[in-house]
């Protein structure tokens, strides 16, 4: 689709050796090392998207000033000019994350783990929609070729290839999906191992005391802590301080919700993706919203106070953001939503699929594909 460089394939070992000096780390380790180094490989995707969203930001705003529809230029048409103010909000608080997360691994002495995978998944979700967004702003010359604008004497923009390209950041280096198991699991890991056993329903009696007997000292004091505000009120960020407030309120909430949420479903929790995820998203906000203001507020420092407009803007959407998905938190509709897609991969609505000319014979190109190369006469090179 695009990044046509590239060739994807998957890798067997059999019978590959290795030698001695050629072992990194020691021998066992390798997926180890391979974990840990994605950790800080996978932070060029949040610095390329945020790279890529201000090559958008610059052809939006060039094409919002020149294109004349309905008597005005279309970046003053409320629509248009909507998606160039989120646009540069929202690529400045990217830049913002991805500063912040390489400045972290940097420094060295951190667990970068959860900063990594959310500045990998917040940035290229967040980029994709602006790659989106820039070609609905360019109109029809956006899904157009580079080529097909210069053979008639346009302005040959790539945009059509921008989407091509970027739309991998969402899948390689861990996909967006699994960006937020990770997060999720690291954010209740710790509950997990502690209360899991109390709410567990094949827990005998006797494991749900000894679990009380040794979460109680933990909960005792953290419990009543995600309840209480702090006392530093931010007040070095100025005009930010009342988002550093409302990201601090809101983390404690994240915390007692995510609790609560243990209680409620008990080990079932691990697979209930959509509430997980929920709570996920939230957590990115708040730390785009910290990651804002303090970019915000170093630029302010030297001088250039302009940046707090876009910090602002920033914090007043991903606020109302954060706010919705507490509001539906455990979605009403979650279980109807599921209950639909199980029918669906049953083929209960596969009668939806028809009076079309199908693409393919899906099944009989899955059995093609499937025979094994190895016993055919010819190479398994790709076809
Ligand atoms: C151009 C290109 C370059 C690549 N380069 C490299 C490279 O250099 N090195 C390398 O190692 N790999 C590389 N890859 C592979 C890439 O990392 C994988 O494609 C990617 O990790 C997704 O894995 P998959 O394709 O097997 O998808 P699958 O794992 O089959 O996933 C399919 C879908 O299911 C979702 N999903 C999977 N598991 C779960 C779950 N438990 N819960 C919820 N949703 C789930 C996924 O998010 C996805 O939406 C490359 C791929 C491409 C296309």
């Amino acid at each position: 689709m695009g990044l046509k460089a590239l060739e994807n394939g998957l890798i067997r070992f059999t019978n590959v050796k290795v030698p001695r000096e050629n072992i990194l780390w020691g021998e066992g380790k390798g997926l180890k090392l391979a974990l840990t180094t994605l950790n800080t490989g996978r932070l060029t995707l949040p610095a390329s998207a945020a790279g890529g969203s201000k090559a958008m930001l610059n052809v939006s705003r060039w094409w919002s000033n020149e294109r004349v529809q309905w008597g005005a230029p279309i970046g003053k048409h409320e629509a248009v000019a909507q998606k160039v103010g989120m646009m540069a909000a929202n690529t400045f608080a990217m830049e913002a994350i991805s500063g912040l997360t390489v400045g972290l691994a940097e420094h060295g002495g951190y667990d970068i783990r959860l900063e990594a995978a959310i500045a990998k998944m917040y940035n290229t979700e967040h980029g994709w929609r602006i790659v989106d967004d820039t070609l609905q702003i360019r109109g029809g010359r956006g899904y157009e070729t580079a080529d097909s604008l210069r053979a008639r004497g346009e302005p040959a923009i790539p945009i059509e290839r921008a989407m091509r390209d970027f739309r991998i950041n969402l899948i390689f280096e861990g996909s967006s999906e699994i960006m937020r198991l990770f997060i999720a699991r690291e954010a209740v890991d710790h509950h997990f191992k502690l209360a899991f056993p109390i709410v567990a329903p094949e827990s005998s009696f006797g494991q749900r005391v000894r679990a009380a007997a040794k979460s109680a000292p933990f909960y005792a004091t953290w419990y009543p802590s995600r309840w209480l505000p702090r006392a530093t009120t931010y007040g070095e960020f100025g005009s930010l301080a009342k988002h550093l407030r409302f990201a601090e309120r809101r983390a404690r909430k994240l915390g007692r919700s995510l609790f609560h949420a243990m209680v409620r479903f008990g080990p079932r929790l691990e697979r209930k993706q959509m509430v997980l995820f929920r709570a996920v998203d939230i957590g990115a906000e708040l730390f785009a919203i910290a990651a804002a203001c303090v970019r915000a507020q170093m630029l302010a420092k030297k001088g250039n106070s302009k940046a707090v407009a876009l910090a602002d803007l920033f914090c007043r959407e991903a606020r109302v953001r954060v706010d919705a998905l507490f509001d539906r938190f455990y979605g009403s509709n979650d279980q109807a939503i599921y209950r639909v897609a199980q029918q669906v991969l049953r083929g209960e609505h596969a009668w939806l699929e028809q009076g079309i000319v199908g693409m393919m014979d899906i099944e009989a190109e899955a059995e093609l594909a499937t025979e094994d190369p190895a016993e055919k006469d010819e190479p398994a090179v790709a076809r």
